[in-house]
């Protein structure tokens, strides 16, 4: 089916199943390729990058990409190349401490009023820069009777007033399992936002149905949708349906980007992103600077140059399609503007 096919298709409410649509998701460098007439790059493909962290690309992702581009910055988030196996110093498995903050399985607790919730273990797709590709998600819980232990931490601490839904990614929950942790989620009195953190509205619009739209809209918790786009050419086509349909649902749908060398690092390229989110509803929220995770230095990009694009950024656009441009360090109270 053509783009606007699907477009019209969601548009009218007449939707793709997504569990289809996840189930068809490129697994294989040959695929990858050969769709992109790029066969001529298989050379540069790891294959033991890639047993670390499979490749994982959801069609409509691929569809996005300019086949016969090598340099394509959709393509490469998603490529694992031999650079994720060079160990670099100052790059760690757990750069942003994550196992420090965790007080119960699938709980982190890191800044005041809001906690995070491990929801699920996988996502739609594998972004080779991921801050949690080496996350032990094995050890988080899977069946709603263990998330007993988090759910009574949120209950007993009334300070908390928003839990973050996070993974991997949350929207791969069927909407049952979905709809029960929200649930109880919302008999917790004191809490009164769910704010959600998801790729897939990006990367599997599919999954943008009008039953998790009314799951998000009904809750008795304020909902937020914070989704992860870096580049203006991922909010195209489909997306831009899928992300339409959130904002005029009435969520409020906000964006974090990772600043990533050769895909979005020039001020065109984050101009053009903040444009095209601003023109769909949604609010350019964080521009974060890399996690130094291991296996991604390949993606840094210095923080003075990061300033610099901010800066021309602000001369190009209103002050409310700049985003914030930040770092997480472990122990800080927030992440910090690094501005
Ligand atoms: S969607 Fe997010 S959590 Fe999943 S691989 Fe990409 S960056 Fe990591």
């Amino acid at each position: 089916m053509s783009v606007s096919g699907l477009a019209n298709q969601q548009e009218s409410g007449i939707q793709t199943d997504w569990h289809h649509s996840l189930a068809e998701a490129i697994r294989t460098p040959a695929e990858l390729f050969q769709t992109l007439r790029l066969e001529h790059l298989s050379s540069q493909f790891s294959h033991e990058a890639a047993n670390e962290f499979p490749l994982m690309v959801p069609r409509s992702f691929l569809a996005r990409m300019q086949p016969g581009d090598p340099t394509d910055p959709l393509l490469r988030q998603v490529l694992p190349l031999n650079y994720e196996l060079r160990p670099v110093d100052g790059f760690a498995a757990d750069a942003v401490s994550d196992s420090s903050f965790r007080t119960a399985p699938g709980l982190l607790h890191k800044y005041k009023g809001r906690a995070l919730m491990i929801a699920a273990g996988s996502c739609a797709v594998n972004c080779r820069y991921c801050f949690r590709r080496h996350y032990p998600y094995g050890d988080e819980p899977r069946r709603l009777d263990d998330w007993e232990p988090a759910l009574n931490q949120l209950r007993a601490d009334s300070s908390i007033s928003e839990v973050l839904l996070s993974g991997g990614d949350p929207l791969m929950l069927t909407d049952h399992r979905l709809r029960q942790l929200i649930e109880h989620l919302e008999s917790v009195p004191h809490l009164k936002r769910l704010r959600i953190h998801s790729r897939l509205p990006v990367v599997l619009p599919d999954r943008v149905t009008n039953a998790l739209l009314q799951l998000l809209t009904e809750s008795r918790l304020t909902p937020i949708m914070v989704i992860h786009s870096n580049h203006a050419a991922e909010v195209a086509d489909d997306c831009a349906v899928a992300l339409r349909r959130l904002v005029r649902s009435g969520i409020t749908v906000l964006n974090q980007a990772v600043l990533l060398r050769g895909v979005n690092d020039s001020v065109e390229a984050l101009t053009n992103l903040s444009e095209s989110l601003i023109n769909l509803g949604v609010m350019p929220y964080y521009l974060h600077q890399l996690d130094r995770v291991a296996g991604t230095a390949h993606f840094e990009v210095d923080p003075t140059v990061g300033r610099q694009l901010i800066s021309e950024l602000r001369a190009r656009l209103p002050g409310y399609a700049v985003p914030r441009y930040v770092q997480e360090f472990p122990g800080e109270a927030h992440k910090t503007i690094i501005e």
